[in-house]
């Protein structure tokens, strides 16, 4: 059972769109409804009004991680030496540029079409809780700058103290280029600007195969799909589905806590903008204020996923609810006898590249399909977007030449070497991180093992 307060969120609007029944026609299949599927929806119908573009969403849309995650809207910049590690200085410099315009063209399809999602422009801080994390984002902040990138300020340790609203964050840089959402009022707006648009949205309709032929046909329980185009945007879900993808990414969980409302208490402590901030561990704590005068914090890389199966666990209340409460405490004492209201968690698609990846599903022009966000999806689901529909209008743009768009770039090794293995490492960085935390030197071998996490690049979420 989804935990009560996820529920409510999904249902907030109480508008339901209809189950799939009998046989549908569509220039344009798109699986997944989620800010991929709906971004690619969007996008492509802009381009293109006369398309006839349906959107199959198992559950309700925004069930996935687009109605759950911690509605921070991060950008690549922190991500900047991996993007020129794999694809080369200028087309890092692209996409860190266009990952900073997507948070505005986030915030700007907001407001143009009423979509309450609760966007606050207002920076992001990369934090320092203990002497280890000092100055681990200085090689990037260099980087950037020789390559005219200002995507960061280095700020006085007091004032990331005051602008965070705890003095447990030691040191840091903010960003401008970063915002929050209430993701599930954003993900339920998109859905909803999309049926204005008159792309037919079939809620609770999980695909259950598709014949591959020109046209091609979905088929969920009780209806199919003839389309010409199919693009499979099920993030977490591609890796149970297709066993090319199995190894492509890790599904990881990414956990919550929100408390109840305390806007005294947050204004006393500083914390009064919707600023977000993480801090610089292998798998950042991050949190941020809600309008209402709530705390939400939230941490990736707690439960690995055996293979492509999705565990019941993934729907429920965090089992980390305790440590992320104690944490949240350990950055705001003052909240410590406010309640927690909720608890939650949700699968991450986590790449080796810690880049989501687009292609053509065994070379096929006509089935597209994108994921791998790794944690980090609510900006760069929006250029996800710009990628795929890119793609299905046949277009020759920096999106369809990007390198984003061959597929995965790396696989992790097989089960049960993956489970085991992700298992054996994320032990490792909690011990690191355990002595980091109490100034102690952490073991050479827990070292070893969190560069394997690391060398996919810093300041990833999952
Ligand atoms: C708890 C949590 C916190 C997070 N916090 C942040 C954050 O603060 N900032 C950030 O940038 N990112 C965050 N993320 C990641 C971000 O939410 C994702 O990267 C992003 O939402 C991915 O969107 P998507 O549309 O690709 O996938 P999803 O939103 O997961 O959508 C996939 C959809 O496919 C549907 N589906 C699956 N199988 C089928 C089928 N057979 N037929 C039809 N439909 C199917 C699912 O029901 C789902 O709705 C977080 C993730 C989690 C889980």
């Amino acid at each position: 059972m989804r935990p009560f307060w996820l529920e409510q969120s999904l249902f907030a609007d109480g508008e339901l769109a209809p189950a799939l029944q009998g046989a549908q026609r569509a220039d344009i299949c798109i699986v997944g409804g989620g800010y991929t599927g709906l971004w690619t929806a969007i996008q492509t119908k802009q381009q293109n009004p006369l398309l006839d573009i349906l959107i199959l969403e198992g559950d309700l849309c925004g069930a996935g991680a687009s109605g759950r995650n911690g509605g921070c809207v991060l950008t690549w910049s922190a991500k900047f030496l991996t993007l020129r590690r794999l694809f080369g200085e200028t087309e890092a410099i692209r996409l860190v540029k266009a990952s900073e315009a997507a948070v505005q063209h986030i915030g700007d399809f907001c407001r143009k079409q009423g979509i309450d999602a609760e966007f606050r422009h207002d920076g992001t801080l990369y934090t320092a809780t203990n002497l280890a994390q000092v100055g681990t984002l200085d090689p990037v902040m260099t980087a950037l700058e020789a390559c005219g990138l200002q995507s960061y300020a280095k700020l006085p340790a007091q004032e990331v103290a005051r602008r965070s609203g705890s003095a447990k964050n030691l040191a840091g840089v903010y960003s401008s280029h970063a915002a929050t959402v209430q993701p599930a009022k954003l993900v339920r707006g998109l859905r909803r600007v999309a049926r204005q648009m008159g792309i037919r949205i079939f809620e609770r309709s999980p695909m259950l195969c598709f014949s591959p032929d020109h046209p091609l046909v979905v088929q969920t329980s009780a209806g199919s799909v003839t389309a010409k185009k199919l693009v499979l945007a099920t993030n977490a879900w591609m890796a149970g589905m297709f066993a090319q993808f199995e190894r492509s990414i890790a599904i990881v969980s990414s956990d919550m806590v929100i408390t109840e409302k305390c806007p005294d208490l947050l204004e006393r402590s500083g914390l009064v903008d919707g600023v977000s901030v993480l801090d610089s561990r292998t798998f950042v704590y991050y949190y941020r204020s809600t309008p209402d005068g709530r705390l939400m914090l939230g941490k990736g890389g707690n439960i690995f996923a055996y293979g492509g199966r999705m565990p019941v666990v993934f729907d429920q209340h965090s089992p980390y609810a305790g440590s992320l409460t104690n944490a949240l405490h350990g950055f705001f004492p003052s909240l410590a006898q406010v309640p927690i209201t909720a608890s939650w968690n949700g699968p991450s698609d986590r790449s080796v590249t810690g880049f989501p990846f687009f292609g053509k599903l065994n070379g096929a022009d006509h089935i597209l399909y994108g994921f791998g966000y790794s944690g980090s999806g609510v900006g760069p689901c929006y250029m996800g977007g710009q990628i795929l529909s890119s793609m299905l209008l046949d277009l020759d743009n920096d999106w369809t030449r990007s390198p984003l768009t061959r597929g995965p770039l790396g696989y992790f090794p097989p089960e049960p070497f993956r489970y085991l293995g992700s298992n054996l490492v994320r032990n490792a960085i909690r011990r690191k991180e355990r002595a980091e935390d109490d100034n102690r030197q952490p073991w050479l071998v827990d070292q070893w093992l969190g560069k394997l996490a690391n060398a996919a690049g810093k300041a990833d979420k999952a």
